[in-house]
């Protein structure tokens, strides 16, 4: 029994100075305008669907623990051995498993900052300490400073290729280049959440030759438009990908998230038309933007960043009140999700009354 002087139970320090999570608002108007998630504005493909319908018929048995079936399909589409491939439960989740295996308290974890803010999270959660790298003015990722951040204690170096929320990205050879001149001990990771919208080929898997110590990052949630399933991948080398299955949480991929992951690879084609459509769209929102006078880096994503220290927020509630939601980073900017014409019509008409500094 307990008594009102009791002390309760507590938990540790350094998760208690963890920073929250912001998401989305919890219960948007139905009718409200969802830019904030980098998420797909299409619905699910009809074949993705029935995917999951026919997979309801097993939900009394367990799914397969590590995703085999999938694995053995992404391992053919991107010509490594299945045995390399990790899947998490989203990309997030996979990360928290990379975090987790290869980092703890007096480890540093150095990334560009600011970035996808799971980092620092994760980072914390495992007890080491993040180590930001400033971005640089034009919001791109500063790859000198990175390379000089990494001192006797990093453990992990983390790139985010395209960077969320500046949708910037190095040239490829500089990548490579980076890559190259990480000491071999330590964990390089590219998380290519957006790599489809990029445009480039899949480059980085070609460097997996070389490197011992590289993962590459990717998800679902984004181009194939499975965010509600949580199912995200790793590739990297077999002994990187043995520890990442020991600390992955048991079951943790649900069988349906396997089966749409499935049965959206099979429909590559119909789901490059859609990338396709948001690039367009994303260059013509681009273009409009600049041409009104904002600040927008070029991006490489599926989404555009409105830098403007002083004004992120009241810009972020005039998007808000006209029904369109976005992600505010109250002092740096805000980041607007590319959607459908109609959707992204409706963005730039409210930005429309806001004049840009
Ligand atoms: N990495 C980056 C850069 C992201 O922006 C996100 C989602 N916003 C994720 C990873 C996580 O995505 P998920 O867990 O849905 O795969």
């Amino acid at each position: 029994m307990t008594t009102a002087s009791a002390p309760a139970p507590r938990a540790l320090e350094h998760v208690e100075a963890l920073p929250r999570y912001v998401t989305a608002a919890p219960a948007p108007a139905p009718d409200a305008v969802l830019l904030a998630s980098n998420e797909s504005p299409f619905d699910p493909l009809p074949s993705v669907r029935q995917a999951v319908i026919d997979g309801s018929a097993r939900l009394h048995r367990y799914p397969e623990m590590h995703s085999g079936q999938l694995r053995a399909e992404l391992g053919t589409r991107l010509g490594v051995r299945p045995e390399r491939i990790v899947v998490g439960t989203g990309s997030v989740g996979v990360l928290q498993q990379i975090f987790t295996a290869f980092a703890r308290a007096g480890d540093e974890i150095v990334f560009p900052w600011r970035s996808f803010e799971a980092y620092p999270i994760l980072a914390g959660a495992c007890g080491a300490t993040a180590v930001a790298v400033p971005l640089d003015a034009a919001g791109g990722i500063d790859l000198a400073a990175t390379r000089s951040a990494i001192g006797p204690a990093t453990k992990i170096v983390l790139l985010c290729l395209p960077n969320n929320p500046t949708g910037t990205m190095p040239a490829r050879e500089a990548i490579a280049e980076f890559v190259a001149a990480v000491p071999p001990h330590v964990l390089v990771v590219l998380d290519e959440a957006y790599l489809e919208f990029t445009g480039a080929g899949d480059e980085t898997i070609g460097l997996l030759a070389r490197h011992a110590n590289l993962v590459l990052v990717r998800t679902f949630s984004k181009a194939y438009g499975l965010a509600g399933l949580r199912v995200g991948y790793a590739v990297a080398p077999a002994d990187v990908a043995d520890a990442l299955r020991r600390v992955f949480l048991p079951f943790g991929v649900t069988a349906l998230a396997q089966l749409a992951a499935l049965a959206s690879l099979r429909a590559g084609d119909e789901l490059a038309a859609r990338v396709a459509a948001v690039v367009a769209e994303r260059e013509r929102v681009h273009r409009l933007l600049r041409e009104h006078g904002w600040r927008v880096p070029r991006s490489y994503a599926n989404f555009v960043w409105l830098a403007d220290p002083g004004r992120a927020a009241p810009i972020g509630d005039r998007l808000r009140e006209s029904g369109v939601l976005t992600r505010v980073f109250p002092g740096e900017g805000v980041r607007l999700t590319i959607g459908t014409p109609e959707m992204n019509d409706r963005a730039l008409a409210a930005l429309s009354g806001v004049r840009p500094r």
